[in-house]
Order: C-alpha cells, then sequence, then structure tokens
C-alpha cells in the first residue's frame, strides 16, 4: 500500500498550478488539482487573456480615426459590447477546455472543487473526501482589494466584474492607477465611454520610472481620459441606475459604473494554513517561502501570486516548473527574480526591464541616460498628437545597460526582445554596435549616441 494517495496534491488550476502538475505528472508523479471555479485560473479566466482581448478591441476605434489621413473614409460606424463579450466568453471557454485537456493528458486528475490543508499531509475537500499527499503545492493565486469601507462599497465592481458587464457604462470612474486601472481605463476610452481615474498619489504608476509615469499620464489625458490625482474616493451614492462618486477632496462625479482596482491580496483565507503549520510573510501577508518556493513545512510548497513575489503569469509558471522540476525531476532550479520584463497595456503601452533612473542613481555611482522623445510616423499622417517615449538607463562606468523604458504602441514587444539583450548584460556598444532596422519607433534604442544626462556622484555623496 502506497503511504500516501497522491505524490503531490496541487491547489489551484491557474497558471503557476498548472504548470506544476503538467510537469509533475510527466516526471511520472502521481498528481491530482483542485480548483474551485475555472481551470486556466485569473490569466485565462479574468486577466490577461480576456484584458488583451478588451484592449485590442478597444483600440480600433483609434485605428478608424487615423485611417482618414490616409485616405480612407470609413461610414458610419458602430460598436456592440455584447457581441465583444460573447466573442471573448466564447474564447476564455475554449482555453479553460484546453488547459484541462493538457493537465489530464499529463496524467494528472482534476477534481473540480475547493480543498484546503486539513494538515501538513492531508486535505478536505469541498465535496467530503479526504486526500492524503506527499507533497502539496499551494497556488491558489490572489484576488482583488476593496480597500477601506467606504459607505456605497456595495456598489463598486472590481476587474473580475468588469469582463461581464451586461452594457458598456457611458461614464465611468475607475480607482487606482496601477497596472489594472489605466488597462481598463483605455479599454473603457477606446469603446467610447468617458472615464475619470481617481488616484491618491501625486502621479500614477508609482513605482515605474518617473518619465515613464509623466509621458502615459499626458498622453491618456490627450486620449480624453480625466486622471485626477491627489484625493480617494469617499462615498458612493446611488440613484437608480447612475451613481455619483463623492472624492476626499469634496468633489464628485457622475457615472453609470464605479470600479476599484486598488491591488490584490493572496487567497490564504481559510485555507487551513495554521492547521498545516504554514506560515504568513509578515511583510507581504503572502505564504512565506524560501529560494525553492518551499514554505515553512518541509512538504508543502507555493508558487505565484498566493507568494506576494512578482505577481505576473509568467513569474508563476516559471515558479511552478522550477518546483516540479526540483521535487519530481531531481532537477534543482531556484527562480531568478530579476530583471523580469513587465508590460502595462495602456493606451498607449508601457513596456520596461531592468532599473529606473532613480533606482540605477541608488546603486550605481555614474548612470548616464539616453532619452528620446519623437513623434512616430504614423502620426505624421493622421495627425494624431502622440510621442513615443524610448530611455536606456546605463552604468557609465561598465556601459551595462541597467534599464530600458517605452511608451508606446507596441512597447510590450519591443521591451520582450530587448529584454534578452538586458538580462545577458549587454553594454550600450553592444546596443550601438547593431545596425538599425529601418523605419521603426525601436531604431531609436540603437541610435542614441549622446547621454541626455548624466549622474555622477561625488566620492563624498
Ligand atoms: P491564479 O491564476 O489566480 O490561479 C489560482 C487558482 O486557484 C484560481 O483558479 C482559483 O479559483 C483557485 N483556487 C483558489 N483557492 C482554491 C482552493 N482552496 N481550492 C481550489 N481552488 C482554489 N499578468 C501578466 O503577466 N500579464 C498580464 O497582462 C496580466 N493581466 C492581468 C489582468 C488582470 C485583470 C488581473 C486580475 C491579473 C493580471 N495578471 C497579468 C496577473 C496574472 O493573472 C497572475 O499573476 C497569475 O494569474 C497568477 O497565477 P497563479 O497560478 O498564482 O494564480
Ligand atoms: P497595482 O498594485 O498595480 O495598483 C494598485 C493601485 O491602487 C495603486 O495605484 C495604489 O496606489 C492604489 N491603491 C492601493 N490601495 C489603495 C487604497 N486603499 N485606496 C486608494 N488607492 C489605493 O494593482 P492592480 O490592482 O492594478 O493589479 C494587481 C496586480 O496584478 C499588479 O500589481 C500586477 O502584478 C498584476 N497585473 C499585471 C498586469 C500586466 O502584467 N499587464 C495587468 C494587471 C494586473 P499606490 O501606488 O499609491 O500604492
Amino acid at each position: 500500500m502506497a503511504e500516501f494517495d497522491v505524490d503531490l496534491f496541487v491547489i489551484g488550476g491557474g497558471s503557476g498550478g498548472v504548470r506544476a502538475a503538467r510537469i509533475a505528472a510527466n516526471y511520472g508523479a502521481k498528481v491530482m488539482v483542485a480548483e474551485e471555479y475555472r481551470m486556466g485560473g485569473t490569466c485565462v479566466i479574468r486577466g490577461c487573456v480576456p484584458k488583451k482581448l478588451f484592449v485590442i478591441g478597444s483600440h480600433v476605434h483609434q485605428e478608424i480615426e487615423d485611417a482618414a489621413g490616409f485616405g480612407w473614409s470609413i461610414g458610419q460606424v458602430s460598436f456592440d459590447w455584447a457581441t465583444l463579450v460573447a466573442n471573448k466568453d466564447k474564447e476564455i471557454a475554449r482555453l479553460e477546455g484546453a488547459y484541462t485537456t493538457n493537465v489530464e493528458k499529463s496524467g494528472a486528475r482534476i477534481v473540480k472543487t475547493r480543498a484546503v490543508l486539513e494538515d501538513a499531509h492531508t486535505l478536505h475537500l469541498a465535496t467530503g473526501e479526504k486526500v492524503t499527499a506527499k507533497y502539496i503545492l499551494i497556488a491558489t493565486g490572489g484576488a482583488p482589494n476593496h480597500g477601506p469601507h467606504v459607505p456605497g462599497i456595495e456598489h463598486v465592481i472590481s476587474s473580475n466584474e468588469a469582463f461581464h458587464l451586461k452594457e458598456l457604462p457611458k461614464r465611468i470612474v475607475i480607482q487606482g492607477g496601477g497596472y489594472i486601472a489605466l488597462e481598463f481605463a483605455g479599454i473603457f476610452a477606446g469603446f467610447g465611454s468617458d472615464v475619470t481615474v481617481v488616484y491618491r498619489g501625486d502621479n500614477i504608476l508609482r513605482g515605474f520610472d518617473e518619465d515613464v509615469r509623466k509621458h502615459v499620464r499626458a498622453e491618456m489625458e490627450k486620449r480624453g481620459i480625466t486622471i485626477i490625482t491627489g484625493c480617494t474616493v469617499a462615498k458612493i451614492d446611488k440613484h437608480g441606475k447612475d451613481f455619483t462618486t463623492h472624492l476626499s477632496s469634496g468633489s464628485s462625479i457622475a457615472s453609470d459604473q464605479v470600479m476599484f482596482a486598488i491591488g490584490r491580496h493572496p487567497n490564504v483565507r481559510g485555507l487551513g494554513l495554521e492547521a498545516a503549520g504554514v506560515a504568513i510573510n509578515p511583510a507581504n501577508g503572502g505564504i512565506q517561502v524560501d529560494g525553492w518556493s518551499k514554505t515553512s513545512v518541509d512538504n508543502i510548497y507555493a508558487v505565484g501570486d498566493v507568494t506576494h513575489r512578482t505577481n505576473l503569469t509568467p513569474v508563476a509558471i516559471r515558479e511552478g516548473h522550477a518546483f516540479a522540476d526540483t521535487v519530481f525531476g531531481k532537477r534543482p532550479v531556484q527562480v531568478d527574480h530579476a530583471t523580469i520584463p513587465t508590460a502595462v497595456f495602456s493606451q498607449p503601452e508601457v513596456g520596461t526591464v531592468g532599473l529606473t533612473e532613480a533606482e540605477a542613481r541608488a546603486q550605481y555611482s555614474h548612470v548616464d541616460i539616453y532619452k528620446t522623445d519623437f513623434r512616430p510616423i504614423k502620426a505624421t499622417m493622421s495627425g494624431r498628437d502622440t510621442r513615443v517615449l524610448m530611455k536606456l538607463v546605463v552604468d557609465g562606468s561598465s556601459d551595462r545597460v541597467l534599464g530600458c523604458h517605452i511608451v508606446g504602441d507596441c512597447a510590450a514587444e519591443v521591451t520582450q526582445v530587448v529584454a534578452i539583450a538586458v538580462k545577458m548584460k549587454a553594454t550600450k556598444a553592444d546596443f550601438d554596435a547593431t545596425i538599425a532596422l529601418h523605419p521603426t519607433a525601436s531604431e531609436e534604442l540603437v541610435t542614441m549616441r549622446t547621454p541626455t544626462a548624466r549622474h555622477v556622484r561625488q566620492a563624498a555623496e
């Protein structure tokens, strides 16, 4: 008789859990995965994928506007939100099916139920069953924050609901200045909604390079999005189908929807962590793990958003894969969390990898900045008032490129490729030795010859 029912029990069929389950099963482990909602998790069901489909759809509006300068005359155009949502749902259902099939093909078994820990080796399923496992992987992801209680909070939607609205709001107030707030601001504005972003700090995208923050804000404002900074939502009143959002500044905004995108928290509540002895990281509320994604209990690991390290899909996938390699493949792998590229799919997009100028100046004594801000070729004919930002942050002593920051169309695509060079520790001389590909926007990255700023710290500083 085997000592345990399964070799590995994975809680959560999202990005990290699915990858870990498939790879462990490929190594010959007997694997069970519990998913309480839909296979694929946040990214596939109500995150990256439906978001990107909405971004693509909402961008068509701008393409149509830009077409006139190229001689196109496009008659009456109309947009149907219900068609968009139905087609998106069809694609998400297809992907959910593909995730399910791929897990099953690997030999892992899926149980469509909630699972919680009873002790370090026992899982209790909501169906009433108990399963024992040699190893347990917690990959339960995260959920939207509601923030401090404000009167009327029950009327507020999060990104979860934004994917399923019955109608496109004519006017929407979005609180938050991070990824989700800006991405949905661009989506709704692109489809024709009147969008107001309310952010508590002095400028959106805290933590991003200062030039990026200024540039993306200016570009979003040019596209008609109102950005109110330095205040928060204090109260929401509902009158029939309409809302009045009262701000801490004393002003108020009328709208058809109010959305909060004020961060996400790790899904740790009610998981039985105490019963199993799994510790929480007091610094961020996520499950505490070491460099191998091992928790405070030897046979229990955790990956992805539930650990609140870098909450991005490719990171969860890499962590899940490394866990399976290490524990079941006898190939110890630690994930390198340095220099992870990221994009905000706002309109225009932000793509960034490596250090911001401020971070570089804090860590290096000589930092050179190469920055350009230019009108993209398309705008010369479309007449659109828009500019692209490209910025390289370079260690002036070693010549190594420490960071690359782009705001403009295709920023995400360009950043993915530049990230290889930055990860390989390419120097500015390597960039300069690369012949430009013309005419592109990204050729600017290999043609900027003179630093636009040089920061040399004096020995006494
Ligand atoms: P998840 O994918 O969240 O999976 C966790 C799963 O566990 C869920 O399916 C949940 O139902 C299940 N679960 C939870 N508790 C239990 C339980 N007790 N029993 C059984 N099942 C349980 N990242 C990017 O890299 N690029 C993007 O463009 C991007 N866009 C995003 C847009 C939005 C709107 C959001 C919300 C997120 C976005 N992200 C993006 C982040 C990305 O979705 C997450 O980082 C990623 O999904 C984390 O994967 P995970 O495996 O940790 O968790
Ligand atoms: P973010 O952390 O990106 O942004 C949260 C925003 O809400 C910040 O502007 C923050 O302000 C503000 N905020 C936090 N608490 C409050 C509060 N109590 N009242 C008012 N404002 C508040 O979180 P998101 O929710 O946008 O997204 C969650 C995570 O999901 C992201 O961090 C990212 O990891 C992932 N994601 C990735 C995407 C991508 O890769 N393209 C897309 C979407 C999500 P402040 O800055 O002042 O703290």
